[in-house]
């Protein structure tokens, strides 16, 4: 079942979510809208990166450090 990025013209919103191939046009959560179907698009590199960036942050806080590097870690434990 694919996910489909929506955006609503009419109040901005913007949401993901999943659609059977059966399904009518989806509408709004916020306005009752009915919507274009997008299809969603791969993360962009920046953003895949952002991700990688927190998650790395996060298993740093845990006390892991086996996502970086040799070098990122002599950084990090400068
Ligand atoms: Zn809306």
């Amino acid at each position: 079942m694919p996910i489909y990025d929506f955006h609503c013209p009419a109040c901005g919103h913007s949401f993901e979510a999943l659609v059977r191939t059966s399904d009518s046009t989806p509408v709004c959560p916020q306005c009752n809208n009915a919507l274009d179907k997008l299809v969603s698009a791969p993360a962009p590199p920046g953003k895949s990166k952002a991700i990688i960036a927190s998650n790395r942050r996060a298993a740093a806080r845990a006390g892991h450090f086996s996502n970086y590097s040799k070098e990122e870690q002599s950084k990090l434990l400068r």
